[in-house]
């Protein structure tokens, strides 16, 4: 392990995410939104989701991984340790 200790988890706030303008957040809700429905998962106050998920999202906002996770990070919808996430991609 490094120094700074395992990948930390990509964990979205979804009450941040539902206080963000529909704009903006609208493609993340409406990813979580499945997310959530495949597991089963509604009540959380968080959801952990997968690397690859990210990619898909940055796919979806035309951004690079890295230039998302800035934007969600900017948002207060993702840990700005989910950078260090991003950087084993
Ligand atoms: P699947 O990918 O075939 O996964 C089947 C089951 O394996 C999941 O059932 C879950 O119990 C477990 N599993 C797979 N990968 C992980 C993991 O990284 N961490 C954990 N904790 N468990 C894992 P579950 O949760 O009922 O999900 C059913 C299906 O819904 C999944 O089938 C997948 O197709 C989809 N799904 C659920 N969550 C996600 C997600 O975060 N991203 C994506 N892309 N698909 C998801
Ligand atoms: P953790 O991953 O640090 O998650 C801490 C708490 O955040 C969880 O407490 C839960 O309240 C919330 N949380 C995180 N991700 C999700 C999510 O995708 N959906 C929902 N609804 N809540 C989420 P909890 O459930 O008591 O779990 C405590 C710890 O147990 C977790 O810490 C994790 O280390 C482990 N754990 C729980 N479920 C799983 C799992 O499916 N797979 C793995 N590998 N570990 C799990
Ligand atoms: P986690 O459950 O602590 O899993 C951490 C990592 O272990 C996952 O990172 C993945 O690389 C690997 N892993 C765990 N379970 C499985 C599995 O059944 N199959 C495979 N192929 N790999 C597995 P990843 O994918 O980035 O996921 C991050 C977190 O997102 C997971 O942490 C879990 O909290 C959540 N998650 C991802 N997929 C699912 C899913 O299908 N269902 C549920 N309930 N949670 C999921």
């Amino acid at each position: 392990p490094t120094p700074l200790g395992p990948t930390p988890k990509l964990v979205i706030d979804l009450e941040r995410m539902q206080q963000l303008p529909q704009e903006k957040a609208g493609p993340l809700a409406r990813y979580v939104a499945t997310i959530q429905s495949q597991r089963g998962d509604y009540n959380g106050r968080v959801l952990s989701i997968r690397q690859e998920d990210l990619r898909s999202l940055a796919v979806i906002y035309d951004r690079s991984p890295g230039d998302l996770t800035e934007e969600l990070i900017n948002w207060g919808v993702l840990d700005p340790e989910a950078r260090r996430a991003v950087d084993a991609f």
